[in-house]
């Protein structure tokens, strides 16, 4: 059984590795930075509102967050197990999740924290490019498509997140070591955090989370 979180800053590996880990073991990813990404897409209402604040690299607001998560959390496929990345990123998220868990009798039962240091998340930021279609992320210099400028496993080109730049990441940072952090305690005090080396190559970190989850 797995109920996880992937915790730790932004670019620390949580959305390469919870890509791989969501095939191999047939789990719903998560991701309310992607569930954004195509509400902006979209165009919905939440996806012009989440856009005014993520552009800028700020949180969204914890009830618009929430209310996302409440919806995806109803659906069929998060009934045997999911992988949470990127979110909770508050304490009020923490406990929201708590809440919504409590009624489908799916508590949380491990938490992954990936830690990277700060020299090294700017250098992924800088050069990261996401697949236009499917998401998959790209370095320009260590994490290279087959084809320049094209995703390797659909072909659709690949861009460079509005956010990835120094001004907005400096914002997420700080927004991380301020709000999300704090969580690395609150999990801590349950009991629930594994640490994991997130400057490892998404191979070998996927190798290594893996071997933990098989112990469940
Ligand atoms: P990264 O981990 O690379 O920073 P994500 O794709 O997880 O990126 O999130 C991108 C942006 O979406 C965040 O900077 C934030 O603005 C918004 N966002 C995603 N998840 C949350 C959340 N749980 N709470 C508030 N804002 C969120």
């Amino acid at each position: 059984m797995i109920n996880a979180i992937l915790l730790g800053p932004p670019a620390a590996g949580k959305g390469s590795v919870a890509k791989l880990l969501s095939k191999h073991y047939h789990l719903p990813h998560i991701s309310t930075g992607d569930m954004f990404r195509e509400a902006i897409e979209a165009k919905t209402p939440v996806g012009i509102l989440a856009a005014s604040y993520i552009d800028k690299g700020n949180l969204v607001p914890d009830d618009v967050t929430i209310a996302l998560v409440e919806e995806r959390l109803s659906q069929p496929d998060c009934q045997h197990g999911f992988m949470f990345d990127g979110f909770p990123r508050t304490i009020v998220q923490a406990d929201a999740l708590e809440q919504l868990l409590k009624k489908i009798k799916r508590p949380i039962n491990t938490v992954l924290e990936f830690e990277c240091n700060r020299p090294e998340l700017i250098r992924r930021i800088t050069g990261r490019r996401i697949c236009s279609e499917c998401g998959t992320p790209y370095h320009i210099d260590t994490m290279k498509p087959k084809k320049e400028g094209v995703c390797d496993h659909d072909g659709a080109p690949l861009l460079t997140r509005k956010d990835d730049n120094v001004e907005a990441f400096t914002v997420r940072l700080k927004a991380y070591d301020e709000l999300t952090a704090p969580l690395i305690g609150y999990y801590q005090a349950k009991g629930l955090i594994t640490q994991f080396d997130g400057v490892k190559a998404t191979v070998d970190l996927f190798e290594d989370v893996k071997a933990f989850l098989d112990t469940l």
